[in-house]
């Protein structure tokens, strides 16, 4: 098994390094991982001093360097990926195909983590369904964006808000009202070969779930979507390789036969009955 989205320290809120991940994916018995560690992109970085082009360009170097240093070290033990997790890739469009062009990535994750000069959806306070629904309304024109756009090999967290709007503040949210939006996004990521993650994240938080949950899983398969992802979100060493087995599971009823690791930027489809090991089965 591959948990293919891991934080490290170089992340702004990760806390371990490459080494102790690595170690942590060795004794779950993963034949490998990837780092991910975050690019997020803004409009206006004078709001978001984490931000600037000099500091991302920074992570981006630090980030790789580790993933280098570990490729060595864990040589014929663990396959580590090199991995990124593009935020907002068009809040700077020319930074984030610069970064891509720069480092050799085997694997590259597009997410939204906030809206055009807007903070993190992390960081709103949510009170009322139809403030959500005007919130979303917005993330999932931008989403549509970046699948179009297109330079990334799996779409991240596809309901990232829903971790916040219901997960932590309780405000009922109605997806079905943004089902010609998601359908398009899915639809159009399945056209252009990309992959859908399912992030595990949601099952070890209140929201309880994969992100996307079941239902997205099932219409992206109906779509046309031939490849998933796997991946904990992990920031910190414990995080790594929870809910894995569950998410495989989630596949396997929505009518995937495999799961899709990366190398080179290259799609590889694993089917399930390779997935050997046990470990990584119960966290
Ligand atoms: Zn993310
Ligand atoms: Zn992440």
């Amino acid at each position: 098994m591959f948990d293919l989205h891991i934080h490290s320290r170089f992340s702004f809120d990760g806390h371990d390094s490459v080494g102790g991940l690595c170690d942590r994916a060795l004794g779950l018995g993963l034949s490998g991982l990837a780092i991910t560690d975050h690019i997020d992109q803004v409009t206006a970085p004078e709001l978001f001093p984490e931000f600037t082009p000099d500091k991302l360009a920074l992570t981006a170097k630090n980030s790789n360097a580790a993933i280098s240093k570990a490729q060595k070290e864990y040589d014929g033990r663990l396959e580590v990926l090199r991995g990124t997790e593009l935020g907002q890739a068009l809040h700077n469009q020319a930074l984030s195909e610069f970064l891509l062009a720069t480092y050799d990535y085997d694997f590259v994750l597009g997410s939204i983590h906030n809206l055009r000069a807007t903070e993190d959806f992390y960081f709103i306070s949510y009170s009322s369904s139809e403030q959500a629904h005007a919130l979303l309304h917005e993330y999932f024109e931008e989403l549509y964006a970046i699948v179009e756009w297109g330079q990334f090999d799996s779409l991240a967290h596809l309901t990232y808000p829903l971790r916040y709007m219901v997960g932590r503040d309780k405000i009922p949210v109605d997806l079905a009202l943004f089902a010609d939006c998601t359908d398009a996004i899915l639809a159009l990521l399945a056209k252009k070969g990309k992959a859908l993650e399912i992030n595990c994240s949601g099952l070890r938080q209140e929201l309880g779930d994969t992100l996307p949950g079941e239902g997205f899983v099932r219409r992206f398969r109906e779509l046309g979507g031939e490849r998933i992802t796997l991946g904990s979100d992990a920031h910190r060493v414990p995080d790594l390789g929870f809910g894995l087995a569950r998410g495989m599971e989630t596949a396997r009823r929505c009518g995937f036969d495999s799961l899709t690791i990366f190398r080179r930027r290259k799609a590889y489809q694993v089917p399930f009955g390779e997935w050997t090991g046990e470990a990584w089965r119960t966290p």
